[in-house]
């Protein structure tokens, strides 16, 4: 590779790691000459994190390069220097995926408080089965209008004219029958005037947009109607 002939590589590292290492072993022998007095230890630390401040031809570098003792400090404090570099990595590492943890579950909190407050707005509803259902010959036609949306739903259904008062089971059905239950709520009658109301609170926020069955079944004579309802 034509970068080998600008950078030195691998092996010249290593190359300089074994002359570094053979000095090393030198030194620690007692082979070696110190000049000089040995340094205060701020100078050695400072030395062992290869800092700027010092200048290489400081002649306390020179002591320290020759001196047992201090090479000893050195590599001593190399050693936890490289140590407390690695810890701290690791935990600005940690620290790192805490806050993304973090952000992620506040994000998904407010995302579902928001999503829950509006899905869970009750929306009232009235439904008026009045002129409905099969009573005098009655157009059906006309049931196409029944329609509620997709939420919690607070219904209050005008009973079709000549209902018994009493107690009702209200079903939200797929098919004219019990069958594919939505949801279903029982509610007494109230009288307005002429006409029997129902109150009740369905939840149609699991149902999709289409078409569906309401349905009323009087609770003593267990006769049940079912009007087309769509929901939206
Ligand atoms: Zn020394």
């Amino acid at each position: 590779m034509r970068l080998n002939l600008w950078w030195p590589s691998r092996a010249e590292h290593r190359f300089e790691k074994w002359i570094a290492q053979r000095h090393q072993e030198r030194v620690l022998a007692g082979d070696t000459a110190p000049q000089g007095p040995c340094p205060r230890e701020d100078f050695l630390q400072k030395l062992a994190r290869k800092s700027r401040d010092i200048l290489l031809s400081d002649p306390r570098v020179d002591h320290a390069a020759t001196c047992p003792a201090c090479m000893r400090r050195l590599l001593t404090m190399r050693r936890e220097h490289q140590a407390r570099r690695q810890k701290l990595v690791f935990a600005s590492a940690v620290a790192t995926c805490v806050v993304i943890a973090a952000v992620i579950t506040v994000a998904r909190h407010e995302m579902e408080k928001r999503s829950l407050a509006t899905n869970s707005a009750v929306v009232a509803e009235t439904v008026n089965l009045w002129d409905a259902g099969a009573f005098r010959g009655e157009q059906p036609g006309q049931l196409q209008s029944v329609s509620l949306p997709a939420a919690r739903v607070r219904l209050t259904i005008i009973l079709p004219r000549f209902s018994s008062p009493g107690r009702y089971l209200v079903a939200v059905t797929h098919a004219p029958d019990e069958n594919g239950l939505i949801t279903e709520a029982a509610s007494t009658t109230a009288n307005r005037g002429q006409q029997e109301t129902l109150s009740v609170d369905l939840d149609l926020r699991r149902a999709r947009a289409g078409q569906y069955y309401l349905s009323t079944t009087h609770e003593q004579d267990q006769a049940s109607y079912y009007y087309p309802l769509q929901i939206r």
